[in-house]
């Protein structure tokens, strides 16, 4: 089996599964105040203490919830009604959200929901360019052009094509306009410097922790109102029982996480190029995540390539994994302007912490028969 997917996501990492198993044997609730709910608590503050170092925060800035989905959309509603709240203490509401062409759907679908529900916001997409990074020049426009205080959503790298957005640039004009900026980190630790932000968002189980685990990191004194009430749990900023095992299992995770190198993402790009001359590679020319390859083979439906790979035991995915295992259309590759009948070929392999040579050997013999077979039958 050659596992070529660790953006959707990564195997658990053994440090992971351990730490895991013992917070599911231990059992307690972290508010309760006897042993048990003592240990539990001391595992949840060693998980915030390593995920913040991992995120270059401070501890009391990290709040655990169920995922990066639940991240982003607690950031965004957070945020706007925070700002409404913020008012008679002298704030500022938020009138304008920017938000990437190439975000996640978390950030897309919760932006318009936003927009939707909060009268006086304007949403405004930016766009990026053929080659898949954000044109500050549409954010620097449109931060001048509008009224009001903005929010702008941009991600650290994106998960389709691995391309770094300019975040550090994006910063400096988001915080010249009084702005307020989110920018989701997900695929960012390990493969590139962690972003600062006013709220940053990350996964578990893209760096080998569990899946369901995650956190916003709130920058302190930023406009958040909690959308959901309940118990006081993450100081009232996230109610709910601590899922005790995803955040111990994902600051487990954080603690082993380590810079990677590109080699085996560059020798699969290289052997692509080799089977197939004619391979386009998404985003080639940027600075990219070094674990990521997003290419079309010309000719070969996606649909088609991942099933003969998955048959081999090869596993990538398509442009865009969706959640009913078909595949769509990808957003990330039409706002690059890539055509219908070249995304429709779009691949993706991402390699990470146990990726082998091998996996990329197994890659180029299962593309290699496809390819031969693609040209026999056309022949
Ligand atoms: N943002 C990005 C960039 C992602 O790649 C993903 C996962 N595909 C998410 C957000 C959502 O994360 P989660 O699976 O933890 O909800």
């Amino acid at each position: 089996m050659a596992y070529l997917d660790y953006n959707a996501t990564a195997p658990l990492r053994e440090a992971s599964k351990l730490t895991v198993m013992r917070a599911l044997a231990l059992g307690g609730n972290a508010s309760s105040v006897h042993a048990a709910g003592r240990s539990a608590r001391a595992m949840i503050e060693d998980a915030r203490s390593a995920v913040a170092t991992l995120a270059g925060a401070e501890p009391a800035e990290v709040v655990f919830t169920s995922g990066a989905t639940e991240a982003n959309g607690l950031a965004l509603w957070g945020a706007v009604q925070g700002a409404v709240d913020s008012v008679p203490k002298g704030g500022q509401r938020i009138t304008r959200l920017f938000v990437s062409a190439i975000e996640h759907p978390s950030v897309l679908a919760n932006a318009a929901a936003v927009a939707d529900r909060f009268a006086g916001i304007k949403l405004q997409a930016l766009p990026v360019t053929p080659s898949g990074v954000i044109a500050l020049g549409a954010l620097q426009d449109g931060l001048r052009e509008g009224k009001g205080r903005a929010l702008v959503a941009l991600m650290a790298a994106n998960n389709e094509t691995g391309v770094i957005q300019p975040v550090a640039d994006a910063a400096a004009l988001v915080a010249a306009a009084g702005g307020l900026l989110l920018v989701d980190a997900v695929q960012a630790p390990g493969r590139m410097p962690m972003p600062r932000a006013d709220y940053v968002t990350l996964s578990g189980h893209k760096i080998g922790g569990p899946q369901g685990s995650g956190a916003l990191i709130l920058r302190a004194g930023v406009p958040f109102t909690p959308p959901i009430a309940g118990g006081g749990q993450e100081r009232g900023l996230r109610a709910g029982t601590e899922n005790l095992c995803g955040i111990a299992g994902f600051g487990a995770a954080a603690a082993v996480c380590e810079p990677a190198d590109s080699r085996l993402r560059d020798r699969f790009e290289a052997m692509l190029r080799e089977i197939v001359p004619d391979v386009v590679i998404f985003g080639a020319a940027e600075a990219r995540l070094g674990n990521t390859s997003c290419f079309a083979l010309p000719g070969i439906a996606a649909e088609t390539a991942l099933m003969a790979l998955d048959l081999d035991g090869v596993m990538l995915s398509s442009g865009s994994a969706c959640s009913s295992g078909k595949v769509k259309r990808s957003h990330v590759l039409a706002a690059m302007g890539v055509s219908d009948d070249v995304a429709g070929c779009a691949l993706r392999a991402s390699f990470g912490w146990n990726s082998t040579a091998a996996d990329v050997e197994a890659a180029r013999v299962s593309i290699s028969n496809l390819v031969a077979r693609t040209k026999r039958v056309a022949a």
